[in-house]
């Protein structure tokens, strides 16, 4: 078993293609074709959690916040980081980080937060947009189904919980191939008319090359016409924050004392209630400033997000609640979600949650 095994896994969760420009969602120290004596997964590197690696002979640590942010100039050990890295280096330990990518998938960090509140109806709240194409191919007719397949198979025809989708009409294709070819249908220097299909799928962006690999392999032409076209939809499935509702609506109060109890909060910071009932609630795992006007446009009554400002609890106004628990606390479920994954793939392997907890903020409740 290799890392990049237990990589590919990850990326398939949470392809780093759907990471923010500002972040460094990747694998950060070691290599991919390392063998990978044991998985740890925790939210955040520290002196710690890199002992715990150590302990447990693990030489892969998989963690949501990258320990490699800014840039670095030196690695001398003057910063906590540096000695991470260094201790990590000389110990052998590959440093993973999968970061934004999973707080924009919509099975990643929000929706972890909104099974915890049992919300249904969970949308993105922002989708993102430039990560849909459609590919127009044409095959002849006997080849459709084997070239839908190797389509399908390496990532075309996703729309929502729908897989294998595809459209096709029938027609005429024309060629005539100069004398260096050596057509599958007909001969050179002849035009051959051909009936064909026409298919079209949606892909991601980001698995392109793939899909195009597969395409040329599984169709039986010398040269493959095809058509890439980018779109303008927003995709579904991708993007900041998350939208859901509440089976039933839950008096302020009581919303927040289960939200005390689920995420095991000793405080919530607020703004002040409305005096309705909540039913819609606005999700962002970690920082979530950003998402607060979209939050109130999607009609949310209580946003539940980390690291809001002074300021931006203003923006609330009236017209939604502002709920901030915490960084640490909103994503604290994030290394029993890698775990569960990583053992649901790899149910023999030593893949470890780790036991240390790394929040840097503490509460003087007196
Ligand atoms: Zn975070």
């Amino acid at each position: 078993m290799t890392i990049d095994k237990v990589l590919t896994v990850l990326e398939k969760l949470a392809p780093p293609a759907y990471q923010e420009e500002y972040d460094n969602a990747k694998l950060l120290t070691g290599s991919r074709a390392a063998v990978c004596t044991g998985v740890l997964c925790c939210l955040d590197i520290t002196d710690e959690v890199l002992a715990e690696a150590i302990q447990h002979n693990c030489n892969l640590i998989v963690a949501h916040h990258p320990i490699l942010f800014g840039s670095i100039k030196s690695i001398t050990g003057a910063s906590y980081i540096e000695k991470i890295l260094i201790r990590a280096i000389k110990s052998d330990i590959a440093l993973y980080a999968i970061h934004t990518n999973l707080d924009n998938v919509i099975h990643g960090v929000n929706q972890l937060i909104a099974n915890k509140l049992n919300l249904i109806n969970c949308k993105t709240l922002v989708p993102k947009k430039n990560t849909l194409a459609k590919l127009i191919t044409y095959v002849p007719k006997e080849a459709t189904s084997v070239v839908l397949d190797a389509l399908f198979k390496s990532g075309a025809g996703h729309i929502g919980e729908y897989s294998e989708a595809s459209f096709s009409t029938q027609g005429a294709g024309t060629f005539k191939g100069s004398e260096k070819t050596n057509p599958h249908i007909g001969l050179r220097g002849v035009r051959e008319v051909v009936a064909e299909e026409k298919i079209e799928v949606l892909i991601p962006v980001h698995l392109q090359n793939s899909i195009l690999k597969a395409l040329f392999e599984a169709h039986p032409y010398e040269e493959v016409a095809y058509d890439l076209v980018p779109l303008l939809n927003t995709n579904q499935g991708v993007g900041s924050g998350l939208i859901g509702d509440l089976a039933t609506p839950l008096e302020e109060v009581a919303l927040l004392q289960n939200l005390k109890k689920e995420f095991n909060l000793s405080v919530i910071k607020h703004t002040a209630l409305l005096g309705k009932p909540i039913q819609k609630i606005a999700i962002c795992g970690g920082s979530g400033s950003f998402l607060i006007p979209a939050a109130k446009k999607a009609g949310a009554h209580l946003f539940i997000t980390a690291d809001i400002k002074y300021h931006a609890f203003f923006d609330a106004a009236s017209d939604m609640i502002i709920a901030d628990i915490g960084h640490w606390e909103s994503e604290q479920y994030v290394p029993e979600q890698l775990f569960a994954v990583l053992t649901g793939n790899f149910p023999n392997f030593a893949v470890l949650k780790s036991q240390v907890n790394t929040n840097p903020v503490h509460y003087f409740l007196g």
